[in-house]
Order: C-alpha cells, then structure tokens, then sequence
C-alpha cells in the first residue's frame, strides 16, 4: 500500500510503498477513506513533539473496516469508523481499571501502530468510534482532533446555562468551538487578530468579535469579559493575556499552545478566583456529541481536501496558517 512516512525531522514526507498490515488480536485494518492535518503533525514534523521515527502520522483517519482480527465482536467488516489518537489502554493500570483508558502511560496509539495517512491502516478495535449515517468522511475527519478537542475543552470549562463563551484563535479547533458553543445557547464571541475572521466566525453563529491587538486580555476585559476562555491559539503569549478578560470564577481552558507560558496577571488568578486547565481529548463521550452534531446538520466543519500525493503541500499550509479551517487528505482524489 501507499503511505507518507516521516523518516527525519524537517525532510519532507516520503510517498512510498509499504507492506499491507495484518490485523492482531483485538485488531482490525480500514481502508481510509480521508485523513486529517493537525497542528501537532507539524510538531512532530520539526522534532518538537518527539516521536520515534519512521512513522505513519495521521490521527484525524476515517474509513470503512476491510478485516478483523481474532477476538474482534463489536466491528463488522464495511463499517464505516474513525480511529482516535488514543486507541488502546493495557487495561491493569488505575487509570484503565477506573474507566479512563485515555490516561493509560503505556496506551496505544498511532505512533505505535501507524496513522491514517496511508491506503490502510492498522487500528484497535477499541480505539474505532462508529460513524452516525449522515456524515461524510471528509466532515468526519475533523471531529477526531479539532471537534473532540474542542469540545472536550468546551465541557472541561463546565458551561453553566447563561455564560459567556470567548474562544482565542479562529483556526481549525477555534471554528468547531464557536459553532459547539453556540449550538448549546451560550453566548459566544471570538478574538481574533483578524477582522476577516470575525465576520466569518459570526457566520458559524458567533454573537460578537473582538480584534486582539496587542492585548487579548484587555480587549476581552474592555468587551465586558467572559465566564469561560477556550484558547485554541498556539500562542503561549496571547494565552497568557487573555487570563485578565476573565470574570468572576472564570475558566481559562487551553488546547494549542505550544511552549512555555508565564501568567503575570495574578491579580485576576487570585482575586477573581479563576482557574486554568489544559485539556485534550477528555472523554469519548465528548467525541461521540460532536459526530452526532455534525450528522444533525447543527455543526458544519470546513474541511479543505487535497489528493494524497499534495500531503506536504499540505503541512506546509497547516504550518503557515493558511488553511480555511480544517485541511484533509481525500483519497477518492488520488
Ligand atoms: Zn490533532
Ligand atoms: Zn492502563
């Protein structure tokens, strides 16, 4: 089968051929149908997300299931899947014994089994999310990373009926945190560096936008402020700031950021009472809404597709911050 395969940092993705994957116990294979880019493939691209090389990236696949491995009960061969970044707890540790399998230090993923960026691929039977009828592949993709991560981030925030929402960053997890937002009746309002991007993000039903400038905080705080912050920026500094546009026992949540963060503004930590997280992919159950929402009709992702043999003309989109919102490999193109 084809399959893109890094093979060193900061050297383009090589299209070659590599052998067919067999599914082991517990196992099954799909052929992807389409796979998504994510911010952190760039990571792993430039070596600032470690991860052993070759490799397969990939982790926003879908596709239909071709075979199983022993053991497999719940997966029919044609099902129509996606495989999420974590797909396999070892099933002893407190974490999987407590029902969080996502938390497991020696879970499975497509770092270990290959990712989605190739003709097949090897998954868990366990790491499969079923597709709902109604939603096309491409759409699919981006619930897998930017749709579960955002709105694992949104329920991490704990939303109470009445909040205000703002989302940082406008991008490919920033445009499924507006619509989620928006689709449980919180009000919502975007910053962004990009005035472009406030009309679009009204578009996806975003109430307000507000321009960053040089301070997101301020501008957030001179707005009237917000109950939850979700920043799906990669800017540590913007994050950073922005904790000042927090109400009274605010959340900041944080999705993106890449680096190092230093918070100044303890006055509004302390004295507001308000409280950071990190979040990621949090809980299925948080994937399993997004799929439904976006198979109702109430979320649409805007999904760019490419042919696979584009898929470093691609990355270097994702890098450069120029793709509208979410970019995928489509492999009826090819
Ligand atoms: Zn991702
Ligand atoms: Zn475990």
């Amino acid at each position: 089968m084809r399959a893109a395969v890094i093979t060193r940092v900061d050297s383009p993705w090589e299209l070659r051929d590599v052998p067919d994957p067999t599914p082991g116990p517990g196992q099954v294979v799909l052929r992807v149908h389409a796979s998504g880019m994510c911010f952190s493939d760039v990571l792993v691209h430039h070596g600032r997300w470690p991860v052993p090389l070759p490799v397969v990236p990939g982790h926003e696949p879908v596709g239909e299931i071709v075979a199983l491995g022993p053991g497999v009960t719940r997966l029919r061969v044609g099902d129509r899947v996606g495989v999420s970044w974590l797909q396999h707890g070892e099933g002893r540790c407190k974490e999987c014994q407590s029902g969080h399998p996502l938390y497991c230090p020696q879970g499975q993923t497509w770092i270990d089994l290959g990712g989605g960026n190739s003709e097949y691929m090897l998954a868990w039977e366990s790491g499969c999310t079923l597709l709902p009828d109604g939603i096309s592949y491409l759409d699919a993709t981006s619930a897998f990373c930017a749709g579960f991560t955002s709105m694992s981030g949104l329920r991490n925030a704990d939303p109470k009926p009445g909040d205000r929402v703002a989302v940082l960053g406008v991008g490919g997890l920033g445009h499924m945190a507006v619509q989620f937002s928006a689709a449980l009746g919180l009000e919502t309002l975007v910053i962004t560096n990009s005035p472009d991007k406030v009309r679009y993000a009204k578009e996806l039903g975003a109430h307000d936008g507000i321009l960053a400038g040089d301070d997101p905080g301020k501008a957030l705080a001179d707005a009237g402020g917000a109950d939850i912050v979700l920043c799906t920026t990669t800017s540590a500094k913007q994050v950073a700031q922005v904790l000042s546009g927090l109400r009274y026992a605010g959340r900041l949540v944080t999705m993106g950021m890449t680096g190092p963060v230093q918070f100044e503004d303890m006055t509004t930590l302390l004295f507001k009472q308000c409280s950071i997280k990190g979040s990621t992919h949090n809980s299925r159950g948080d994937l399993v809404e997004v799929l439904d929402l976006i198979a109702a009709g109430k979320v649409k992702p805007r999904v760019e597709a490419y042919p696979f043999e584009k898929i470093n003309d691609v990355r270097e989109r994702v890098e450069a911050g120029t793709v509208r919102y979410r970019a995928a490999i489509d492999y009826s193109l090819s």
